[in-house]
């Protein structure tokens, strides 16, 4: 008999620690872990790459050709043949992509390359509408949030070793203005589903809230 797809939905805004606890999650629970800020980032990238008006960009992004691809469970993101998974992650293409993310014709373009992952893999995805627009009907929907001060100290701790770290307080009006962005915009704008439980970690370590997210999973699955 097949094994059974389970579809793991994980919300929440920028720095909340999505990414780190999905992985640790997915690790050990044998799935996929997508992280589909990756395909928006990919997208701002080629747009930013190919100076793109907004007007063109429905008709431009159909021959962007963003793909992911999963080597021993690790993501890597695509445009084209060409591996872009680090090129993503500078504080521009970060703003760029929370700015071009708004644009529906972004989001209709990487909607079905996310519900194609989910359909096929047990996965635990992670985003900003996965439980309210791309995964309506998950099997279990997260929704991770911290404060945005502990946001910022996570970000700015992440970012010192980096050769031009910005202040905190330049992380923080980052993580500020992306939230606002995030959740203001008119199309799939960062909510928390109605049947998504919440898991605030401000004051709780990465170990704790894996913990904490793996006990929902089984609860909501076993
Ligand atoms: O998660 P990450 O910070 O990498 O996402 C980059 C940007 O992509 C976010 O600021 C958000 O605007 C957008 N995004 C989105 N929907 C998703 C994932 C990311 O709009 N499912």
């Amino acid at each position: 008999m097949d094994k059974k797809i389970i579809n793991i939905a994980i919300d929440g805004p920028a720095g909340a620690g999505k990414s780190t606890i999905a992985k640790m999650v997915s690790a050990r629970l044998g799935c996929i872990y997508v992280d589909t800020g990756a395909l928006y980032r990919a997208a701002a990238l080629y747009i930013t790459e190919n100076s793109i008006a907004d007007e063109d960009i429905a008709v431009e992004l159909a021959n962007a050709d963003i793909s992911l691809r999963f080597v021993d469970g690790a993501q890597c993101v695509y445009i084209g043949d060409r591996d872009v998974s680090g090129l993503i992650r500078t504080p521009e293409i970060s703003m760029a992509a929370s700015r071009t993310s708004a644009i529906p014709a972004v989001r209709e373009y990487l909607f079905e390359t996310q519900q194609r992952i989910a359909r096929e893999n047990s996965v635990i995805m992670d985003g900003r509408d996965i439980g309210t627009v791309v995964l309506p009907n998950a099997d279990v929907k997260i929704f991770l949030t911290a404060s945005a001060e502990k946001r910022a100290e996570r970000r700015y701790k992440e970012m010192l070793a980096q050769k031009d770290c910005p202040t905190f307080s330049e992380v923080l009006a980052d993580i500020i203005k992306r939230d606002e962005q995030d959740m203001n915009r008119e199309t799939a704008p960062l909510r928390q589903a109605e049947d998504a439980v919440l898991v605030d970690t401000s004051d709780l370590t990465l170990d704790e809230s894996a913990d904490e997210i793996i006990r929902i999973i089984r609860e909501k699955t076993e």
